[in-house]
């Protein structure tokens, strides 16, 4: 129902693209998102920075600019007495980028920790074949260098999500290579599930990829989140 409100709300917008609805979407689902908050003022990016433990990851939010990494939209573990001159430095990026850019704000967000963790992606699409498509892969800055992704028709049961991490070349990495701790296997497992169904449930979601999903041995947390809908 949650979900259903979301994808409405949308439609009356200029824009086909979610970002900040995407995530809530996620949340509709119970797929797991970092803590966090977008803001329109420097004063508020302080506080909601102090609300969340250690430090922070702060991103521009903008429909114009989706690869947000690529114009220095994204600063990773900032300290609390760094956040407000954080948030100057990436409007200021983003201006620099495209003068004209639509900027909702800035996300204010808990850090994964990528030290113990692996980031894949779990994406969908629809193919005019076979219907809706999820992925599982490799995330991060190694997506498009290794290629290393699978692919399932939705809905994707318990087995088949688990036999998508077996396909991946970089399986041994999630599963405890070279004396790393092995990640929450289940909670990957079930977001795969989870995004299958989302995409069964709603045919107005064309696309959507979770890049990165961060696996931890603690669990998963979808950090990044693009769709786009009808
Ligand atoms: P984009 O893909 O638009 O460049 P992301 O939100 O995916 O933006 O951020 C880029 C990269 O920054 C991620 O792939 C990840 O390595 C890192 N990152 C982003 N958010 C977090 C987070 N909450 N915790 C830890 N690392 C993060
Ligand atoms: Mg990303």
């Amino acid at each position: 129902e949650r979900a259903r409100e979301i994808l409405e709300r949308t439609k009356e917008r200029d824009t086909n693209k979610l970002g900040v609805e995407a995530m809530e979407l996620l949340e509709a689902y119970g797929i797991p998102t970092p803590q966090g908050a977008i803001v329109s003022e420097k004063n508020a990016a302080v506080e909601a920075a102090k609300d969340i433990d250690g430090d922070v990851v702060m991103k521009i939010v903008s429909p114009d600019i989706l690869h947000k990494s690529d114009i220095g939209g994204v600063e990773v573990g900032v300290p609390d007495e760094e956040v407000a001159d954080t948030f100057d430095d990436l409007i200021a990026r983003a201006r620099n980028y495209q003068p004209d850019a639509t900027i909702l704000g800035v996300q204010v967000q808990e850090m994964a920790d990528l030290d113990a963790g692996t980031e894949t992606i779990v994406g969908i699409n629809r193919d005019p074949q076979f219907g809706p498509l999820v992925m599982f892969g490799l995330g991060g800055i190694f997506v498009e260098v290794l290629e290393d992704a699978t692919f399932r028709v939705a809905p994707v049961s318990e087995p088949e999500a688990t036999e998508m991490i077996d396909e991946i070349d970089s399986a041994p990495l999630l599963r405890g290579a070279r004396g790393r701790e092995p990640v929450d296997e289940a909670g990957v497992v079930e977001t795969i599930q989870r995004i299958s169904q989302l995409v069964t449930d709603f045919p107005a979601i064309l696309e959507l990829d979770i890049n990165p999903l961060v696996a931890t041995p603690d669990g998963v947390a979808a950090v990044d989140i693009r769709a786009t809908v009808d």
